[in-house]
Formats: C-alpha cells, sequence, structure tokens
C-alpha cells in the first residue's frame, strides 16, 4: 500500500530560486519532449518514445550544460509524465496534451530516497541531523518541519510548489516496515542523571529511592573510612562494610534495570535511545562517579536483547544536539548542563530539557528506521 505524507519544507532564499529554475529546466524539457513527438508523428508517422526522448536529452545535456544542475532523476521522470499523458489521452480520459505554462508544471519527482544498495546517498535524502539533502554543491540542506512521523518504507519524493511555499510529499510504502513493528508504538528515551528515564510519551523513571539510600549510605561510609587510621583493624572492617554496599547498589540497581527494560520492550514496538559513547563521557571527571554507577550501558544491553526476544526493536541514534535542537521546530538552541528547561527562542516551545530531548531521539530514531529499511 502506497500513501503519501505532505510536509512543507522552508527553503531558504538561495534554495528557492534554484528549485524553481530546476521545475523550469523539468518544464522546459517536458515542453521540448512534446514538441520532438508531435514533429516525428508528423513526419513519418512514427512513435517516439521515452527511449527516444532519453537519448535526447543527453545530447540536449552536452549543448545545454545548464540543464546538468537538476539531478537526471527527475529530469528523466519527466518523460514518464508525458507518456502518462499520452495514455490518458488515447483512453480518452483527457484532451490531447499540451505546452506547459509556468503555472501549470509546479512539481517535481524523485523517483528514488535515501540510500541506494551499496549505502550511497541518493540524489536526495535526509541529512545526519534529519533535514532534507541534495548533495553539498547544490541545495544541501532543506529544513522540513516533520509534525507527524514519516510511517514505512519512503519509495519517491515529490518536491511540490503551491504559491509561495514548498512541500514535500513522500510516497510511503508500509509492509516495508514488519508487521509486528508498529512505528506508531515507538518510543524515545533520554537517560540521564536527574532522572533516570524520560519518555517521549511523558512518563518518567526516578532512580528508586531505596537505591538513593543506599547511595546516601555509601557516601557517608566512604567518608568514614577517609577519617580511618589505614591498615586498622576498624578501617578494614569499613573497607568490607563498604564493598558489602557496593555490591548491594549493584544488585538492585541492575534488578531495576532489569524491570524497566522488560517493561519497556513489552509495551513499545520501536525503542529509540542515544548511542551515547559511555567511555568518551567517563573521563569528565565531575560526571563519571555517577556515570559509571546509573549502568546506562548496562540499560541499553538489557534493552537490546529484550526488544528483539519481544520482536521489537532497539533503534540506537547518534547523540549530537539531541538536547540542544528544539523538538517542535528544529531550531537549535545552545544551553548547558545545568539549564533544566528548554526555551525555544524560534518557536517558543517550553519543555523539560529531557523530555525535549527524548522527542528528538524518537523522531531521530524513527527517521532512521525508515531510512535504512
Ligand atoms: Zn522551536
Amino acid at each position: 500500500m502506497l500513501l503519501n505524507q505532505k510536509y512543507e519544507i522552508f527553503p531558504n532564499e538561495e534554495q528557492k530560486e534554484m528549485l524553481d529554475r530546476w521545475l523550469q529546466y523539468c518544464r522546459q524539457t517536458y515542453n521540448s519532449a512534446l514538441l520532438d513527438k508531435q514533429r516525428k508523428y508528423r513526419e513519418s508517422k512514427e512513435s517516439y518514445r521515452r527511449k527516444d526522448m532519453q537519448t535526447q536529452l543527453k545530447m540536449d545535456k552536452k549543448n545545454y550544460p545548464f540543464l546538468k544542475e537538476v539531478p537526471s532523476q527527475p529530469l528523466q521522470e519527466v518523460f514518464l509524465r508525458l507518456e502518462k499523458a499520452f495514455d490518458s489521452f488515447f483512453r480518452k480520459d483527457k484532451n490531447y496534451p499540451k505546452q506547459k505554462k509556468y503555472k501549470d508544471y509546479t512539481s517535481m519527482t524523485f523517483p528514488q530516497f535515501g540510500f541506494n544498495a551499496k549505502g550511497n546517498r541518493m540524489a536526495m535524502s535526509f541529512s545526519d541531523n534529519g533535514k532534507l539533502y541534495n548533495t553539498k554543491p547544490k541545495l544541501g540542506e532543506i529544513d522540513l518541519l516533520l509534525h507527524r512521523p514519516l510511517e514505512g518504507t519512503i519509495k519517491q519524493l515529490v518536491m511540490k510548489r503551491q504559491g509561495k511555499r514548498w512541500y514535500a510529499i513522500f510516497s510511503v510504502e508500509r509492509q516495508g516496515v514488519p508487521s509486528e513493528m508498529d512505528p506508531n508504538n515507538a518510543i524515545g528515551i533520554d537517560v540521564g542523571l536527574h532522572k533516570y528515564a524520560v519518555l517521549s510519551d511523558g512518563r518518567e523513571f526516578e532512580n528508586p529511592t531505596f537505591l538513593r539510600k543506599k547511595e546516601k549510605q555509601l557516601k557517608i561510609a566512604q567518608r568514614k573510612l577517609s577519617k580511618m587510621k589505614r591498615g586498622s583493624s576498624n578501617y578494614r572492617k569499613q573497607v568490607m562494610r563498604i564493598r558489602q554496599l557496593h555490591e548491594k547498589i549493584g544488585n538492585q540497581r541492575r534488578d531495576f534495570l532489569h524491570k524497566l527494560s522488560y517493561n519497556l520492550s513489552r509495551t513499545y514496538s520501536v525503542v529509540c535511545v542515544e548511542n551515547l559513547n559511555i567511555r568518551h563521557m567517563v573521563r569528565n571527571r565531575k560526571l563519571s562517579k555517577s556515570i559509571s554507577d546509573a549502568g546506562w550501558g548496562m540499560f541499553r544491553q538489557m534493552l537490546s536483547y529484550k526488544c528483539e526476544k519481544s520482536g521489537g526493536l532497539l533503534v540506537k541514534v547518534e547523540p549530537h544536539y539531541t538536547s540542544q535542537d528544539c523538538s517542535s521546530c528544529g531550531e537549535r538552541v545552545k544551553k548547558s548542563l545545568s539549564i533544566r528547561t528548554h526555551i525555544c527562542t524560534k518557536c517558543g516551545v517550553v519543555l523539560d530539557r529531557d523530555y525535549n530531548a527524548s522527542l528528538n531521539i524518537l523522531q531521530k530514531g524513527l527517521e532512521q528506521l525508515l531510512v535504512t529499511n
């Protein structure tokens, strides 16, 4: 089943000019192929097919190098449109195809999107930060507003001008996502120090109180130890006590993480988390203690195999800017770790910092899932 999902895109002035130019080149190609077809028929009563048009386009590109500015996919798709127009005419559904005027020709089609089988980018794809992307020296990145998640495998992209606005219309195939993986049932999770996990549906999971109690006990015990005389019998007893506390905390944390990951993997079919480089983060000494204790790596591992077991999927996304970017408009709002609220300077949205991050993680994960499918 193919479905169209339409999103507004926001090209800057330069990009708008280029898109407009591409449309004009497509329109000219359409019109000149139509003329060629009519001439051929007049002169020899022979039909002029798509293959002939493509041969002509190759020659045209040599004579008119500006045609090379347009990616070849939408330029070639023009002939398919012409063919369809004649088919409708012969079926008596429509009038004889006419030369297209500026206002009649408002869209171009990219019959492929994302990455090819070899993993190379097609003419249009999503960039790493989720924008519409065309190879750098040309269009570059265009902002788009994913007001609802893309659901399915992207089969083609139509870029359309309507008045002064531009839209991206994705043709999406639903079967692309395995049936048991319902993207509507996806969740983004932000793990952190303040709350253990914040979910993109608004749920929050605190570190359990008994764990925090034990951690306080541990801190006190460690302080006590530092005042004791090294090697004394009291010192050795205290070391034992601390070791036992560590063990208890470890067990309780593992227990907590097992329950949490089990619960999440049974509730959601697609779970998106950050692919945090723990080793890199632990180098930051101030954070190091709590991070290595928080067992984030263990949590991710548990999630991974539990999701797999229940027929779901764990998607790991790159952590760049997930806490900075605005989940509602995409604006990058720089903020230090101590700032707990995301206040967007562009669209004005105000969200809990971690909740905003969880929404970004979900969006990134879904995009990743769709592009790799
Ligand atoms: Zn915003």
